[in-house]
């Protein structure tokens, strides 16, 4: 390290730290874990850890890692998410730290998200004086139902006394650097139907024989549109996506059954709750109207990710200081899922994006891309970012 005559802010120590985020980052690409496998994904993470000053390093779990750093003056606990696996993807991608783990990927940027909070972790271990409790998780499975977070937040002591939480995702459909923070409803529950239509084969010159299980699951994709245009408010944010359906096996046979899937994305617990009832209605309805019967499963997801709005006005404001007025802006809410949510039932929180996408380097592919990457001047942004806004929160009351 060199010594500058530049001001030692936070800003400037995590500029300075991109060289070993770059490191850390593209250690993780090349070596990806898919959820509830991350081992050796772990055991990096930890031997980093172990290497900084003032913390204490432990795994609550089989594969995820906890940090700590205690305060030198009084303050309020603060807990720092950063999720650390992989996706079950083949890499399309050809720079020279491209995944060795062939069929794993870390096409979410979760390797970018790791790398943020190790900086983090850095640059808060070596701090002379912190206030309150900084506890920094490196969850497993984000990518994976039922998640890490669920079992973090109710099977192991991480959130006794954890006043407020909060975490990041890079978002390679903002442009780099810019931080989009906003209070509410944020991010969808992303719950599973299973239907199956239970009818009766035949020969398909002979329909008035059977019962058709393809025409009533066909009517019953159709009318699954109803209940979002007809059976809840415009002003309720819902989609119903039937995403599979499978059926029969030749031209001249009925089959006996139907197998659909999809997905309800919801933000509103109270339409959450209502929504199983309102899809099975219309099941049941259009199989009674045919003679059929049915079997339905409606599978929860993670619970919609609801910012707080008084932590969310925090990031604001660290958001603005931090990258300025031009880059800190107010955040769709997206239909997406994410487990971040466990911790909100336990703590208030927010969750805000850090933009990583720059077009002449190609970040910007979509999350979950074959060939998604990330401009890792990100990283820079998303360390100034995270501890900035932990020493904030950090301040006693
Ligand atoms: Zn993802
Ligand atoms: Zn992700």
């Amino acid at each position: 390290m060199t010594i500058s005559d530049e001001p030692v802010t936070l800003n400037n120590r995590a500029a300075r730290l991109l060289p070993q985020l770059q490191t850390w980052r593209r250690h993780l690409h090349q070596f990806p874990e898919v959820s509830f496998q991350e081992h050796q994904t772990a055991a990096y993470i930890a031997s980093e850890l172990r290497q900084m000053p003032n913390l204490e390093v432990s795994q609550p779990t089989a594969t995820s890692v906890l940090a700590v750093r205690k305060g030198t003056q009084p303050g309020r606990t603060v807990l720092l998410r950063a999720d650390i696996d992989a996706l079950p993807i083949l890499e399309e991608n050809s720079f020279e730290y491209v995944s060795q783990n062939a069929g794993a990927m870390h096409a979410c940027g979760h390797d970018g998200h790791t790398a943020i909070l190790l900086g983090t972790a850095k640059l808060l271990s070596e701090q002379a004086e912190t206030a309150g409790e900084l506890r920094m998780i490196f969850q497993h499975a984000e990518e994976q139902s039922p998640g890490g977070a669920e079992e973090l937040v109710f099977q192991t002591d991480l959130m006794d006394g954890v006043d407020v939480v909060t975490g990041l995702h890079l978002n390679s459909q903002l442009p780099s650097g810019v931080v989009a923070v906003k209070p509410g409803a944020f991010m969808a529950a992303p719950d599973n139907i299973y239907i199956t239509i239970l009818g009766r084969g035949g020969h398909a010159a002979h329909p008035e024989e059977a019962i058709d299980p393809i025409a009533i699951g066909a009517q019953v994709v159709g009318n699954l549109q109803h209940v979002v245009s007809r059976g809840t408010s415009a002003l309720e944010a819902l989609v119903v996506s039937v995403t599979y359906f499978q059926a029969g096996s030749t031209t001249n046979v009925i089959p006996e059954r139907a197998e659909l899937k999809g997905t309800v994305r919801t933000f509103s617990p109270e339409l959450r709750e209502r929504a199983p009832e309102l899809i099975e209605r219309v099941v049941r309805g259009i199989c009674d109207a045919h003679g059929a019967k049915y079997e339905f499963r409606y599978e929860l997801g993670y619970r919609p990710l609801i910012n707080d709005d008084g932590v969310a006005e925090v990031l604001r404001q660290v958001a603005l200081e931090t990258v300025g007025e031009d880059r800190a802006v107010v955040a769709q809410p997206t239909m997406g899922g994410e487990d971040f949510s466990a911790y909100l039932q336990k703590a208030p929180g927010a969750y805000f994006n850090v933009g990583s996408g720059t077009r002449e380097l190609e970040s910007d592919y979509p999350h979950h891309h074959p060939r998604f990457t990330i401009d890792e001047e990100a990283l820079v942004t998303g360390v100034q970012m995270m501890a900035a806004a932990a020493q904030r929160l950090a301040q006693p009351d």
